[in-house]
């Protein structure tokens, strides 16, 4: 005895397996995680398993890599193989604890196969349920799509395994009932939903077996989700055990019927039923809960509940045996193509999974586009082969057993179906807004009517006011009354009184007459005399006026009270309102004022700027800088003139004026670099209008100009400031004041610190300007203020230079003008200090400005014979020869030549040069 060893390659024992090895023993339920056990298993556990290399890993929670389980069940050998077979052993043998069925090749030899689980001929129904179908069913009322298949040769009991309804005998019931009482027993039935069709597959065609009409039944495939579904089937909702029945009884004689009318056996049509099932899903037992983790933000309310869409698809499949080609049993040879057709298509997908190919031919047949999901899908599958016992059927049982082998191999990826119920999350949304609008409604109109029961309320209550006022009113109006009748009878008992004391009088008066005594006691005595009584009536009639203009004057005063009151209210209003507005025109004088400043230090820099740029304009244009001690002003005089067109840049200086010379002043000390500078820019240019000077000086503009050329260190600065200190140099006593600030050795210390040309050019004009100022002379020359001048030649700028030379022809000036006088004698102090040298050299120069003042100089110097020597030695003479001939100005030329005629030491030195100038 020998035994052949599986086909995968991975052996096992031979001599029928008897001790070799130990394999372990399962439970008759195989679980997900049994697929991994150690036990031999050459088809699972080999490296060809389609979609994962290891069964059981899993993509996420809801998808787990499982295996096609595939189950071998053996049919009894029936009354004729009893007899038939009597002398023949049975072709297979079983080996149920060991999972292994032996397929006998002869006597001597056989092969050994190795399954899920192995049937024998003896195993129940309920045991083959529990071992095919229950963990399937179980799957499937977890969300997960199932399948449960019979695969087999005619007559070996697939239709006794799957859809025996067990009516002789209970313990015969087949797969089908059990499953749908299972699910039955599981579902809820307000929750869930329990659905069947049931149909039949022959020649393509899909038979409705629950509407014999309907057999043509087209199936659809969403191209998304690759789910397969048969729209036009009827789909019959089951809520019991025995509906589910009827409805396999009725699906029976259907079937019958049109295999009847088709000519064919039932064994060579497949039959399908399908159970859909639709289950909610409460809470965290959700996967989509935890895999979308956006709907976890969502509100509970709003959170669509979500339904597992689970089937059950159990296929009874027509007979495995090949049908003869010749067509003996009646069919013609297309027939017989076409009635194995999806069988065999179901062949080749196995083959083709089963082999990890590329290629799956799904789409070549109804039923493999049927049950797509089941293999190398998303299902649970389960397929149970049927084999009979009969040696004369070895190669069906054969090619059986290889069927369920290869089947083995499939690898499904089972995927929990679950989706979020959006129509139900409708319906619930519908249902809550329905709910919410009328609540909406109720409480509107429960507030109308706390309104009207309000508005109820007040009325009731003006017309108790009015009521209780009329009341008042009317007891007034009776006191009123009362009071009235009460003094009227008052005054009836004084008229009274009166009478009687009028009475006893008039018989105390009258005369003794007894005559009249007598009358008197007769006739009702006369009390008054009519005079008085009308006195006392008119007396009343004033009285009851008077009360009625008092009643009149008490309701004039109620209503002018009232009309008060509403006045002062209105009065009231109005005030509010004016405090209001006054309010906001404050908070508006705020805002303008602000905006004012701002604009004010804008326009002023502005202006600077202005300055600034025709300032260099005018330096770019060379030759026409102004020659006289105004040469630094007329840049302001200018933007006057120019600003007197311009509206708006007109009146800066007023502009300054509004703002306050002080408040200027006092930004020049300011901490802010920026408004330092600012502000010096400002009385810069005040300073450069004469009318400004006095006022500058009076409010201490001096003083703090010279401050900030101490303690500012910004050239900017001490360029504007010079400049503005220039400009007030222009006045005798301002120059005065300048001196005796120490002026001069701060402009001396700017100077030196200066590297702006433009810096040293004002310097220079200031110093410039205070050289012209005779009682300075001798100050300026001590403090250092002569060689500044000169030492600022050293910048050649020329209008640096143009400012020295003016400066020195002032000072040379003034000097003439102290030695002509007798104030001054000795030598001129810019020969002293060394200036000759420079001007001889400059005397000229190609720039007219400088030309011109050194001209100048040259001549007052020259005036002083004391000056003559030095200035021969100098080469001055020469210089004087040529200005008297070529200077432009002929006041000049004209002077030159009287000094030089009426000089005996030029003279001299004329005729020793023999230079006829007589
Ligand atoms: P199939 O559907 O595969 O063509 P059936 O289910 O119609 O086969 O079975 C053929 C015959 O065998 C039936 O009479 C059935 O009662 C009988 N049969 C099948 N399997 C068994 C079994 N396990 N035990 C007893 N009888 C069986
Ligand atoms: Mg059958």
């Amino acid at each position: 005895m020998s035994s052949n060893s599986y086909r995968n390659g991975s052996s096992i024992g031979r001599g029928g397996g008897g001790g070799a090895m130990k394999l372990e023993n399962h439970s008759s339920k195989y679980s997900p995680s049994s697929s991994s056990k150690s036990k031999v298993q050459p088809t699972a556990s080999s490296s060809t398993s389609l979609r994962r290399s290891s069964t059981g890993s899993s993509r996420d929670d809801s998808t787990v890599s499982r295996r096609v389980r595939v189950a071998v069940r053996l049919r009894p050998r029936n009354a004729e193989e009893m007899v038939a077979d009597a002398d023949f052993a049975d072709c297979v043998e079983s080996q149920p604890e060991l999972k292994r069925l032996k397929l006998r090749k002869n006597n001597w030899d056989s092969d050994t196969y190795e399954f899920d689980e192995v049937l024998t001929e003896f195993a129940s129904q309920k045991r083959v349920y529990e071992v095919v179908a229950k963990p399937v069913v179980e799957s499937v009322l977890e969300g997960y799509n199932g399948t449960v298949m019979a695969y087999g040769q005619t007559g070996t009991g697939k239709t006794y395994t799957l859809g025996r309804l067990g009516e002789e005998d209970a313990a015969d019931r087949g797969i089908m009932l059990r499953a749908m009482e299972d699910i039955l027993a599981e579902v809820s039935p307000e929750n869930d939903l329990v659905s069947v069709s049931y149909l039949q597959l022959y020649m393509e065609t899909v038979q409705d077996l629950l509407n014999p009409t309907n057999d043509s039944i087209s199936i659809v495939e969403d191209p998304k989700s690759g789910d397969v579904s048969l729209p036009g089937a009827t789909l019959v909702e089951i809520r019991d055990h025995k509906s589910f029945k009827e409805l396999l009884q009725l699906g029976e004689a259907h079937r019958f019927a049109a295999n009847t009318k088709l000519n064919t056996e039932s064994s060579r049509s497949h039959a399908i039923l399908m159970v859909h099932i639709k289950r909610s899903v409460k809470g965290r037992n959700s996967s989509l809960s935890s895999e979308n983790g956006s709907m976890a933000l969502m509100g509970k309310t709003l959170k669509p509940p979500v339904v597992r869409k689970s089937k059950l698809v159990i296929v009874d499949l027509a007979g495995s045996e090949r049908i003869d080609k010749s067509g003996s049993e009646g069919h013609t040879l297309e027939e017989a193509k076409s009635i194995n057709l999806s069988l065999s298509a179901l062949g080749k997908c196995i083959n083709a999974l089963a082999e990890n190919s590329a290629h799956v031919p799904v789409r070549d047949s109804k039923l493999t586009r049927l049950l797509r999901d089941s293999f190398g899908g998303t299902a649970r599958t389960s397929l149970v082969i049927t084999i009979g016992p009969s040696p004369r059927h070895r190669g069906e049982t054969s090619s059986t057993i290889m069927f369920g082998q290869r089947a083995m191999k499939v690898e499904n990826m089972v995927k929990i179906k679950e989706e979020f119920d959006y129509k139900s999350l409708s319906r619930r949304l519908e249902i809550q807004l329905d709910k919410l609008i009328a609540e909406h409604e109720r409480q509107q109109k429960a507030f109308q009517d706390e309104i009207e029961r309000m508005a109820l309320e007040a009325q009731k209550r003006i017309s108790e006011v009015e009521l209780s006022y009329a009341d008042a009113l009317e007891k007034e109006k009776l006191r009123c009354q009362k009071d009235y009748l009460e003094s009227v009878k008052r005054l009836e008992e004084q008229w009274k009184e009166k009478q009687e004391k009028h009475g006893h009088g008039k018989v105390k008066l009258g005369p003794s007459d007894d005559g009249i005594e007598q009358k008197s006691n007769r006739v009702p005595p006369v009390l008054f005399a009519p005079g008085e009584v009308a006195e006392i009536k008119q007396k009343l009639h004033n009285e009851i006026l008077l009360r009625k203009a008092a009643e009149a004057e008490i309701d004039n005063l109620k209503s002018q009270l009232i009309h008060w009151k509403q006045t002062e209210a209105a009065r009231n209003a109005e005030l509010l309102k004016v405090r209001k507005m006054l309010e906001d025109e404050v908070c508006q004088k705020a805002k303008l004022e602000e905006e004012i400043e701002m604009l004010q230090s804008q326009l002023l820099q502005i202006s600077f700027e202005a300055d600034e740029s025709r300032r260099n304009l005018d330096r770019g244009m060379g030759g026409n800088t102004p020659s006289s001690m105004e040469s630094l002003m007329p840049e302001v005089k200018h933007q006057q003139l120019r600003d007197s067109g311009d509206g708006e840049k007109a009146s800066v200086v007023k502009l300054f004026e509004q703002v306050g010379l002080h408040k200027i002043l006092s930004l020049l000390e300011s901490e802010d670099a920026d408004v330092r500078i600012h502000a010096v820019k400002v009385v810069a240019n005040l300073a450069a209008e004469e009318s400004n000077q006095e006022k500058i000086v009076e409010a201490g503009g001096l003083t703090s100009l010279l401050t900030l050329l101490r303690s500012s260190n910004d050239e900017t600065v001490h360029r504007v400031a010079a400049g503005a200190i220039a400009n007030l140099a222009m006045n005798e006593t301002n120059q005065e004041l300048i001196m005796s600030q120490g002026g001069i050795s701060l402009l001396s210390l700017t100077a030196a610190k200066a590297q702006d040309p433009q810096t040293l050019r004002m310097v220079a004009g200031a110093i410039a300007n205070l050289c012209g100022n005779d009682k300075l002379q001798a100050k300026l020359r001590a403090e250092g203020g002569v060689r500044a001048l000169l030492g600022m030649v050293g910048c050649r700028h020329p209008d640096v230079l143009a400012q020295v030379a003016r400066g020195i022809a002032n000072f040379a000036k003034c000097e003439s003008r102290a030695s002509s006088q007798g104030t001054k004698s000795g030598r001129s102090v810019l020969i002293e200090d060394g200036a000759l040298p420079w001007i001889v050299q400059n005397a000229n120069n190609e720039a007219s400005p400088i030309r011109r003042h050194i001209e100048l100089a040259l001549c007052h110097l020259a005036q002083h014979e004391i000056n003559a020597k030095e200035m021969i030695n100098g080469g001055a003479l020469w210089e004087l020869v040529r200005i008297s001939r070529d200077c432009s100005r002929e006041d000049i030329r004209a002077l030159a030549l009287r000094i030089l005629k009426s000089s005996p030491s030029f003279q001299a030195e004329l005729k020793r040069l023999r230079v006829d100038y007589g």
